[in-house]
């Protein structure tokens, strides 16, 4: 039996072909299906403006930098997501602090943040920008944090890498109704690839303007907004300075592509995760919780293990069966390069319990049934 992964790019012949179309054609980059991809996932999201880059590690480097996070800044985010989230306020010279998890969704939790907010509005240590993460694919409590965001004047940077089409009150996540930013990731291990590649949502005109100059050297051609007379048809102007953060033509035909799949890719995730559910039921486990106000995109089917259970017995049970489970995540103020920031264990309890038993069980849409069965067998096998 070939090894199961805990996640896997589903990719069609159609997808092939759409890049095989690239790669006849006369743009490899900076061509017109990085516009199309753009606008496709825009009107998926319902947010007016879309900028592809070429992971959503950049993307969310690129939102610091549009909303001028710089050195004496504070970012907080999650300490139960991937280091990306904290990472972009380090790139640009900011302060990361965490706000810890709601112990049932294991996202940020909103009273946690709401107490964190006013302890630092004493201290004068507000923070510039707050990245939620919609973890395993639920969203967070989005209209609770905007109104949070609005009393104590911070900018909110969605991190959606896990929630592709996932919803929140009814509409699509990355609308940005909630919040100033939206990103995304398209890592072939999230929902939807394109290889390597992410997108920055808002519906921000000026921001928006400010992600493309920074996507690209900071460099404007459009007459305009030039600084100086047009010189000819070469000029261009370095107005700041900007990354080579772009995506590929071949990227993102692959992008569209896939997005025409979504929705079938998205109800294979949740009939994987009802199964799971179902299945998993009676075992000293918890399964994903899930809040009446949204929809799971399911990048992520996490269980944790009951108290007293073992964890690493049962993860290195699964891994030996050929199953490759996995953990996610590892708190990062717990990373030797957070702690060398000073963070120390015990700063997040609840984080570091959720980490302490937790394990993310194979989801991606080209799961068989025949797998998922194999996977939930050797599951009840070692907790029976
Ligand atoms: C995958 C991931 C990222 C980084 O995405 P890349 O496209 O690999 O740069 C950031 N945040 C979260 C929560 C992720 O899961």
């Amino acid at each position: 039996m070939r090894p199961i992964p805990y996640g896997r790019q589903d990719i069609s012949e159609e997808d092939i072909q759409a890049v095989i179309e690239v790669l006849h054609s006369d743009w490899l980059t900076q061509g017109p299906a990085v516009e199309k991809f753009e606008q496709d996932f825009a009107g998926y999201c319902g947010a007016p403006y879309a900028v592809a880059v070429n992971s959503a590690t950049s993307a969310l480097h690129l939102a610091c930098l549009a909303l001028d996070l710089g050195p004496g800044d504070w970012l907080w985010t999650s300490p139960n997501t991937f280091v990306a989230s904290a990472n972009c306020a380090r790139y640009c010279g900011a302060n990361v602090d965490f706000v810890d998890i709601d112990p049932r969704t294991y996202n940020l939790s909103v009273t946690a943040l709401e107490e964190k907010l006013r302890l630092a509005e004493k201290a004068g240590t507000l923070p510039k920008i707050v990245v939620p993460v919609h973890f395993s694919g639920q969203p967070c409590e989005m209209r609770a944090i905007k109104h949070l965001a609005d009393r104590y004047n911070f900018r909110v940077i969605e991190d959606a890498s896990h929630a592709v089409g996932a919803c929140y009150l009814g509409s699509t996540v990355g609308n940005c109704r909630f919040s100033d930013v939206t990103v995304f990731s398209f890592h072939p291990v999230k929902i939807l690839t394109t290889g390597e590649g992410g997108m920055v949502l808002t519906r921000d005109a000026e921001l928006y303007q400010r992600l493309k100059q920074l996507r690209s050297h900071g460099v404007v051609r459009d007459s305009a907004t030039l600084k100086r007379a047009d010189q000819g048809a070469w000029y261009y102007e370095q107005h700041s300075l900007g990354y080579n953060f772009r995506i590929t033509d071949i990227q993102c035909a692959l992008g569209s592509s896939q997005l025409r799949r979504l929705q079938k890719m998205l109800a294979r995730r949740r009939e994987l995760a009802k199964r799971y559910d179902y299945m998993l039921t009676g075992l000293p486990l918890q399964t994903p919780w899930q809040s009446v106000d949204s929809t799971s995109a399911w990048h992520l089917y996490v269980v944790k293990m009951a108290p007293g259970i073992n964890r690493r017995r049962i993860f290195d049970g699964m891994r030996s069966a050929g199953i490759g489970v996995n953990v996610h995540y590892i708190p990062v103020h717990t990373q030797p390069y957070y702690q060398s920031l000073g963070f120390k264990y015990g700063d997040f309890p609840e984080a570091e319990a959720y980490y302490a038993q937790a394990i993310s069980l194979p989801i991606y849409s080209g799961l068989t049934e025949e797998d998922q069965d194999y996977v939930i067998s050797n599951l009840h096998k070692l907790l029976t």
